[in-house]
């Protein structure tokens, strides 16, 4: 199994007032974010889940169950690293991930270029290797009007030691 493959993942928080929304370690918002157990960054959630699929691992929930205090408040940065480790123990490096980001607000734009820098520096890529965009979600589903935010992101990965491209 030496070609390259490619993983899907996607996450979602609702959001509340009173706590910060952080993504792959950047402050959104520092009044409404998510509710959860870990941090709640959808960004990075979705492309660790995104990234053990590709290599055929366990998903996040199995690796960082909701339930386990060692994960209480676990920020997003922390959660991508130990993926990026899993993934080079089964012999599996990232080479590039795109991310849709599905929130009203904040608006993601602003924050584009450096949700790819922050993302690509955990994963060990440069930034021309990970996009990151926003998109809104026209007043549809339960994510509209602010009330949560969510991620899809779609990842390739290749052989450890693998000259890079
Ligand atoms: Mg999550």
């Amino acid at each position: 199994m030496t070609h390259p493959r490619i993983g899907l993942g996607w996450d979602v928080h609702r959001i509340e007032p009173g706590r910060p929304l952080r993504l792959v370690g950047l402050t959104l918002d520092p009044d409404r974010g998510p509710v959860a157990h870990s941090d709640g960054d959808v960004l990075a959630h979705a492309v660790v889940d995104a990234l053990l699929g590709a290599a055929g691992l366990d998903d996040i929930g199995t690796l960082f169950p909701d339930d386990d205090p060692r994960w209480k408040g676990a920020a997003g940065p922390a959660l991508l690293e130990l993926a990026v480790a899993a993934l080079a123990d089964a012999g599996w490096r990232p080479l590039q991930v795109d991310a849709v980001i599905i929130a009203d607000r904040p608006r993601i734009a602003p924050h584009r270029d450096a949700l790819r820098r922050a993302l690509a520096d955990c994963l060990g890529l440069g930034p021309g290797d990970v996009n990151v965009k926003g998109k809104r979600t026209e007043g549809l589903g339960g994510l509209a009007g602010g009330a949560g935010i969510g991620c899809r992101a779609i990842v390739q990965i290749g052989p450890l030691g693998d000259t890079p491209r």
